[in-house]
């Protein structure tokens, strides 16, 4: 398995699935909902940085690549494990792929899958310190005196936002399991200040997750809207397709997406794991990096991932 920063968390639960023969698929739901878990991680799931309302509104999706098959959600609020309603849309609502806000919500109620709070008070401070250093006086903000003024010049405090810093980073999990099938699942709480109902490239497939037993699985971190136009994970499993490396191929995918002009560029990411187990990520920051763990190991291990 490898998983992007912060994912390595999640790792040796999906490893223990995988040692005892279960999916990539159980593999990857059970490792990215640790993260999820984890409120010591700003950027997924409970604890997750809100959106410019102040509310958490959490993206996720799963692919098969044995099927090719894929479940996603986004804006969900409510729901700590997205990434387990993305599962329940991709396996008990095949008709459909993605779901959104309410309707996604009544869906995991439906499914049985567990309601819990996402706000944190730590993340509440984040997004107030946020607002401060952006000028917005977070006094009136949400959880404050002018709540209403506030959200009724929600525009325009999104245009007086910049972008933000570093690190904000989505989870990706990729598994390889024992009978040769890959899964990738991505999850989370998106660009924090975003505007409310903002669907991150973690939701789209081909954007910022792609799965295919025959060629590899991609996934992304960073800025969505760029990936979502590039559609960059599809673009980094081309590359491998066409005979580069997991990270050549992570590479040129993101080189390409780069070509796109973008006036709020931030950090973009990739992580690529062939059917062969190989494995590679790139990144337009330096010194980023990713962890892998494979059934003989007893911890992750982390590796560089190549600056573009
Ligand atoms: N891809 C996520 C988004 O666009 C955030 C991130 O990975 O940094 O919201």
């Amino acid at each position: 398995m490898i998983a992007s920063e912060r994912g390595e968390v999640g790792l040796a639960a999906g490893v223990d699935l995988l040692r005892a023969g279960a999916s990539a698929m159980d593999a990857v739901e059970a490792a990215v909902r640790v993260v999820e878990s984890n409120e010591a991680d700003h950027y997924v799931g409970v604890g997750g940085l809100p959106n410019l309302l102040g509310e958490v509104e959490l993206d996720a999706s799963i692919m098969d690549g044995a099927t090719r098959r894929a479940g996603a959600v986004a804006a969900v609020s409510g729901f700590p494990h997205p990434i387990s309603i993305a599962r329940a849309v991709c396996e008990r609502l095949p008709q459909h792929l993605l779901l959104v806000g309410a309707g996604a919500e009544r869906f995991a109620d439906e499914a049985g899958i567990e309601r819990g709070p996402t706000l944190t008070d730590e993340a509440v401070q984040m997004w107030r310190r946020g607002l401060s250093a952006a000028g917005i006086d977070a006094a009136e903000a949400r959880h404050g005196p002018g709540e209403r003024a506030y959200r009724e010049r929600v525009l325009e405090r999104l245009a007086s936002m910049p972008v933000p810093g570093g690190p904000w980073d989505t989870v990706n999990v990729l598994a390889l399991d024992a009978a040769g099938n890959l899964a990738v699942g991505v999850s989370t709480s998106g660009y924090p200040w975003k505007y409310p109902g903002r669907v991150s490239d973690s939701a789209i497939i081909g954007a910022g997750n792609y799965c295919d037993n025959a060629v590899g699985g991609a996934a992304c971190t960073g800025r969505g809207e760029l990936a979502i136009r590039g559609t960059t994970a599809r673009s980094v499993l081309h590359a491998l397709a066409a005979g580069a490396s997991p990270e050549d191929a992570c590479a040129a995918g993101l080189a390409e997406t780069l070509e796109l002009p973008d006036d709020f560029r931030s950090p973009l990411q990739a992580l690529c794991l062939a059917p062969d187990g190989r494995h590679g990520g790139a990144s337009t920051i330096a010194g980023a990096s990713y962890a892998v763990m494979t059934a003989d190991d007893e911890t992750f291990e982390v590796r560089k991932r190549r600056q573009v």
